[in-house]
């Protein structure tokens, strides 16, 4: 047996090699339902396929899977024992005590994404200032009226990353990502001007790589340095404006 804490879809990929593989496995999931982070993403790059749909796929993979048991909403409590042979014990949501025993553990308790709190005027309560999961979750909704009073969206990348101190490594993510939804917002709103502050641009892979050249006309990128980082001042409240300003190392220029 295995056992596979957390039921995002690493915890879920890992859980069906193993269970197809004829391992009994037990995944363990803290929230609700089985999908982690994926449930709050709208689409999926490079394959650009709805995140619900690749999502529900997986999930039915799971829960149809004979050799996978989900404990939902359960959390570890103890674990005891050494390779091939633990003793795990956990708490579901009726306060129930589990013990299972398992051969090998699996973490795979995911990511978070960083909350640049402080940074650019994001406080995470202002309409117009957001982070890109909070974007994914805004367009993931059926109602886009907000999109078309909008005449120009500024992407601010390396938020709190890649910091001298801290946060000093790259999560590889956000520059695909930010690219993926300025695709999506373009579609929605061909008029919408959009401008991306970036530092680097880093592209996983290959395929990602050319998913950047085929999209990048979308947007005007302009690149700036740690030390001289993006100033944004809140210009209007109702509705919420900002200026944001920038010196481009590439024109060298205050912008
Ligand atoms: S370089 Fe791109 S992927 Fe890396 S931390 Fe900055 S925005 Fe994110």
């Amino acid at each position: 047996t295995a056992l596979v804490i957390g039921g995002g879809i690493s915890g879920m990929t890992a859980s069906l090699e193993l269970a197809n593989q004829g391992f009994k496995t037990y995944i363990i999931e803290k929230e609700k339902k089985l999908g982690g982070n994926l449930n709050h993403l709208n689409i999926l790059y490079p394959i650009q396929e709805d995140a619900s749909i690749f999502l529900n796929e997986i999930v039915s993979k799971v829960e149809s899977n004979n050799n996978i048991e989900v404990h939902l909403e359960s959390t570890i409590n103890n674990v005891m024992g050494y390779i091939g042979n633990y003793d795990v014990s956990i708490n579901n949501s009726k306060d129930e005590v589990l013990e299972l025993k398992t051969g090998a553990i699996i973490v795979a308790t995911g990511g978070q994404e960083l909350k640049p709190n402080g940074l650019f005027q994001y406080d995470g309560k202002k309409k117009q200032v957001m982070t890109q999961l909070e974007l994914e979750q805004k367009l993931q909704n059926t109602d886009k009226a907000w999109l078309e009073k909008l005449n120009r969206v500024t992407f601010i990348l390396c938020a709190g990353a890649r910091q001298k101190e801290g946060i000093t490594y790259c999560s590889n993510v956000c520059c695909g990502t930010s690219i993926k939804n300025i695709n999506v917002l373009k579609e929605l709103n061909p008029n919408l001007e959009i401008v991306v502050l970036y530092r680097d641009f880093q592209m996983a892979k290959k395929e990602f790589e050319e998913y950047y050249r085929n999209r990048r006309k979308d947007a005007m990128f302009l690149r700036y340095d740690l030390d001289q980082m993006p100033k944004v001042t809140n210009i209007g409240k109702s509705p919420e404006k900002y200026k944001v300003e920038v010196f481009d190392t590439n024109l060298q220029d205050n912008l």
